[in-house]
């Protein structure tokens, strides 16, 4: 793939991101792993009004080479590559329901979501979310590093998710599927829930394992 369309298509993919809801404001940022380098979305820009031409690009060691000022949550997404050789791309999001699991006193840290759809285990398995750190600091790397490793999504604490996948559309399906089994885990609130057994997600993972 070019890296003109691998341009438009980070803009194509934010923009519908935006449209729908999925990140307000300046917030959220989407990164891609190039052959000799890495396209970031800027600091402070909408992921509604991305500019193609102007997107950051870093060569392979993280170094500025063109375009404008890369998004300040840089540290994050060199994170998830470091911990996870096959990702190409990584997605940020500040997702309504899932930044808010991410701020409940009793998500659980080793599985943040409970596993209710088969979509969510095949594309996303267990997500782990990791202590809140300052957005931008490079504390974050140890913490990544112990998550992602063998995980592709992880739900930074009081802050909002972040996928990995090894092409750019699998980590924004992958993103829309976490924030949705997030707001169906919201809706159901203190209701039970019949959850998926370990032997139907062993199947799922088998058949039609979709995460890197
Ligand atoms: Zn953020």
């Amino acid at each position: 793939m070019t890296e003109t369309r691998i341009r438009n298509d980070i803009v194509t993919f934010a923009k519908s991101l935006f449209d729908r809801g999925y990140t307000a404001g300046s917030s959220g940022n989407i990164s891609v792993k190039l052959d000799d380098g890495f396209l970031v979305t800027p600091t402070n820009s909408c992921l509604g009004f991305l500019d193609a031409h102007s997107l950051s690009r870093l060569d392979c060691d993280g170094k500025y080479q063109s375009g404008d000022e890369p998004t300040k949550e840089l540290p994050l997404h060199f994170a998830m590559y470091a911990a996870r050789p096959t990702a190409r791309a990584v997605v940020h999001l500040h997702s309504s329901y899932a930044t808010l699991l991410s701020c409940l006193d009793d998500t659980d840290p080793t599985s943040a979501l409970a596993p209710i759809t088969p979509y969510a285990v095949m594309r996303l398995g267990p997500v782990p979310m990791v202590p809140y750190t300052r957005p931008g600091s490079d504390t974050i790397l140890p913490y990544i590093q112990a998550a992602a490793v063998d995980h592709p999504a992880v739900l930074l604490g009081n802050h909002g998710p972040v996928v990995s996948a090894d092409s750019l559309e699998k980590a924004v399906f992958a993103s829309e599927e976490l924030e949705e089994t997030a707001k169906l885990l919201v809706l159901a609130g203190e209701r039970r829930l019949r959850l998926l057994g370990q032997t139907d997600i062993d199947d799922l993972n088998t058949t039609f394992r979709l995460r890197d």
